[in-house]
């Protein structure tokens, strides 16, 4: 009889689910440690030499939990290294977990405690419908990403195809009005799977492009990683942002080589790039790096700290010059063979300390409305 009323609690919450059954969902291990209390891994990926494991995207579903009931999700496996320096993750307190329920709620954070002693989060969470989602930044996917392009109806080429053979797109918005002689912009957004915040960016900037300008982007550079849940690297491991400087290979790095191809082609055509953005998102840090002499970097990067919400942690930064055959990142290889002025810009995914709260959505796509305006001003007063 004991075994039966000790049983019973068992049954009734039996049906609980962690869920990774749709795009871009992952997460690691998952553990029930009682019938409402599950310890949830961060699946985390590693490089091509299983080196520089980063385990910053988690995202899925749970569901089944009995009306009125809290569960407890612990997320752990959160330790990780970056440029082979180890570290206790990129999930830590300053990047509270964010949940949301239902269709038509927002993207919340989610309450609870970061223990660093393990290191874990500790959520705590009370559905009204027993069932949410949970995720490291509010996610943005190939289905935003389709509805992005027909609203903005740009003339789409097919530049190449991913390891697991999705199309790798190249947009143009030419709004130069026929003037041939009008200042050109390359973007390049969502090198690394994890980095929604640089969609979302995206798309407040697609939507505002400035005219006299021809516009090309390069919106979704690792569209194995977004569908799959990536974090930052391809399905062999390279990471998208680092071996520009590696033989191009279109087995092991299609995806390089597509977008290399793609800029390459442009120049040989006797066409220019007056400027190249790559959006990117860290954790706490914000930035805008680029050539040392920029007088056009130096000068933007005032212009956003002055002017919107662009809050950055360091002045304008130069680290042109490649520390080891292999790492170059994009604007490192555009500066060196190309004499492009190229530029990175990092958006941190934590609270910025000038507006005292972390990005949202609506804020990461006002941020990019305001990056279209002040581009195109500089580029426009030249
Ligand atoms: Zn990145």
């Amino acid at each position: 009889m004991r075994g039966l009323v000790w049983l019973l609690p068992w049954l009734l919450v039996a049906e609980v689910r962690i869920l990774t059954d749709f795009p871009n969902a992952s997460a690691g291990q998952v553990t029930q440690v009682s019938p409402l209390h599950f310890r949830v891994g961060v699946k985390g990926q590693a490089d091509q030499d299983g080196r520089n494991r980063q385990a910053n995207w988690y995202f899925f579903r749970v569901s089944g939990v009995p009306k009125g009931a809290e569960i407890l999700i612990d997320l752990v496996d959160l330790p990780g290294e970056y440029n082979y320096q180890p570290n206790r993750g990129a999930v830590t307190k300053d990047t509270r977990p964010y949940w949301k329920e239902g269709k038509k709620g927002g993207w919340q954070e989610a309450r609870g405690d970061y223990d660093p002693a393990e290191p874990r989060w500790r959520l705590r969470f009370r559905p009204k419908k027993g069932e949410f989602l949970v995720a490291h930044i509010p996610p943005y996917t190939q289905a935003n990403l389709r509805m992005l392009r027909k609203e903005t109806q740009p003339v789409v080429e097919q530049i190449g195809r991913s390891v697991g053979g999705r199309p790798i797109e190249l947009w143009t918005f030419d709004r130069s009005g026929g003037n041939k002689a009008a200042p050109v912009v390359w973007l390049m957004l969502r090198q690394h799977a994890w980095e929604a915040g640089t969609s979302w960016a995206g798309e407040g900037l697609l939507r505002k492009l400035g005219t006299g300008i021809v516009w090309k982007v390069l919106p979704w550079c690792d569209p194995d990683g977004v569908a799959e849940g990536g974090v930052r690297f391809n399905k062999f491991g390279y990471d998208l942002n680092r071996n520009w400087d590696a033989p191009n290979d279109a087995a092991l790095r299609p995806e390089i080589l597509a977008q290399k191809a793609a800029i390459e082609d442009w120049l040989k055509e006797g066409k220019k790039v007056d400027f190249f953005l790559t959006l990117h998102n860290t954790e706490t840090g914000e930035y805008l790096e680029g050539p040392a002499d920029s007088t056009l970097g130096q000068s933007l990067y005032s212009k956003l700290k002055e002017e919107t919400l662009f809050d950055p942690d360091r002045p304008y930064l130069s680290r042109m010059a490649v520390e080891r055959t292999g790492r170059a990142n994009v604007i490192q290889w555009l500066w060196k063979t190309h004499q492009v002025p190229a530029f990175l810009m990092e958006l941190r995914i934590a609270a910025s300390p000038r507006r005292q709260a972390r990005p949202t959505a609506e804020s990461w796509r006002e941020f990019g409305a305001q990056l279209a305006g002040q581009i195109a001003a500089a580029l426009l007063a030249k």
